[in-house]
């Protein structure tokens, strides 16, 4: 008869009492830390977080079923559906994921499922440019602007969205003629993050730019960069014939789950009251989940009307938005 010491009894049965997940995110540590740390707290249930910056498809893919991934969390609709169409995710079925997260920030086939969303909207220079100057998206690409813009790389996944979303509003034809004049009215190479871009206004280089919402909230909480907040204003403008730009950040979960279990858990504790507020609150994005509050700042900064653009039908552009950049040599 097999005998087992007492360790060994006790690392034998470990696995089975292992109550852990681990997640591999695209998102800022400091972000994720107190939304670990607060579902620890409540359920026991340890999470590991592994921050992969780059390829996060592409590891799933080489690391197949070995993979120790449950979920994945990161930022923008194209880099979710890369992810699920490298095949490496799974359908999740969840009451509470369904009443929670609405429909439209959701993938109808259940692979990605949105947590936050943000707007990507303008910063404009309280000195230089008087409200109601700048309205549509349209509009940035206006020679009005001329020698007046600053943005990131527009290869960058959150300007690849708008470009995305300019294609779906008009066509690809109107889309180019649209990054030229913005490449046009640039007052300096694409450079930097979008805090950057409120910095250079701040330092009068260009009055105004492209940046998401919640990086207001950032800046504004980092003495080193609260100047450059507080040198520009946030417009939301609207397509033509639409509302604000939104993209979201959101998690799906690995084909190869080994917790999968605990790992549903988290994600539909990421879409509770606490969670939400927490994402409301610690990084300024809007809450997906009914009837969670914006933070006060991020409600100070006003009300706007949500695109309904498909957020499939701007990865869907992706392709073609990426074609444009290329040729326009946005960043050239
Ligand atoms: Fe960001």
């Amino acid at each position: 008869m097999l005998r087992l010491s007492p360790l060994a009894l006790l690392l034998a049965t470990t696995p089975v009492l292992a109550q852990e997940i681990n997640v591999y995110s695209h998102r800022q540590p400091e972000l994720i830390q107190p939304l670990v740390d607060a579902f620890t707290k409540e359920t026991g249930i340890t999470v590991n977080v592994a921050f992969v910056d780059k390829g996060m498809a592409e590891r799933l893919v080489a690391e197949g079923d070995r993979s120790p991934a449950d979920l994945v969390l990161t930022v923008d609709i194209a880099r979710l559906m890369q992810i699920v169409d490298a095949d490496v995710t799974q359908a999740v079925q969840s009451d509470v994921l369904d009443a929670n997260i609405p429909a439209a920030l959701r993938d109808p086939n259940d692979h990605w499922f949105g947590l936050t969303s943000r707007a990507r909207v303008v910063y404009a220079s309280k000195d230089r440019v008087k409200p109601g100057e700048i309205t549509t998206y349209e509009d940035l690409a206006s020679d009005k602007w001329k020698g007046r813009l600053c943005t990131r790389s527009g290869l960058h996944d959150y300007n690849i969205a708008l470009l995305g979303a300019i294609i779906v509003h008009h066509d690809e034809a109107y889309a180019t003629k649209w990054a030229e004049g913005l490449k046009a009215n640039l007052a300096k190479k694409p450079d930097g993050g979008d805090r950057d871009q409120a910095k250079a206004i701040a330092a009068g280089e260009c009055d105004i730019a492209l940046g998401n919402t919640y990086y207001m909230g950032q800046m504004l909480a980092d003495p080193e960069q609260k100047a450059w907040a507080d040198a520009v204003s946030i417009v939301y403008p609207t397509f033509e014939s639409g509302g604000t730009h939104l993209n979201i950040s959101g998690v799906a979960m690995t084909k190869s789950a080994p917790n999968r279990e605990n790992a549903l858990k988290f994600m539909e504790w990421l879409t509770s009251d606490e969670a939400q507020k927490i994402y409301a609150e610690t990084n300024y994005e809007f809450p997906v989940k009914p009837g969670v509050e914006r933070s006060e700042l991020v409600k100070s900064w006003g009300e706007f009307t949500p695109d309904t653009t498909p957020l499939a039908a701007i990865a869907a552009a992706r392709a073609t938005a990426l074609k444009i950049m290329e040729t326009v040599d946005f960043d050239g």
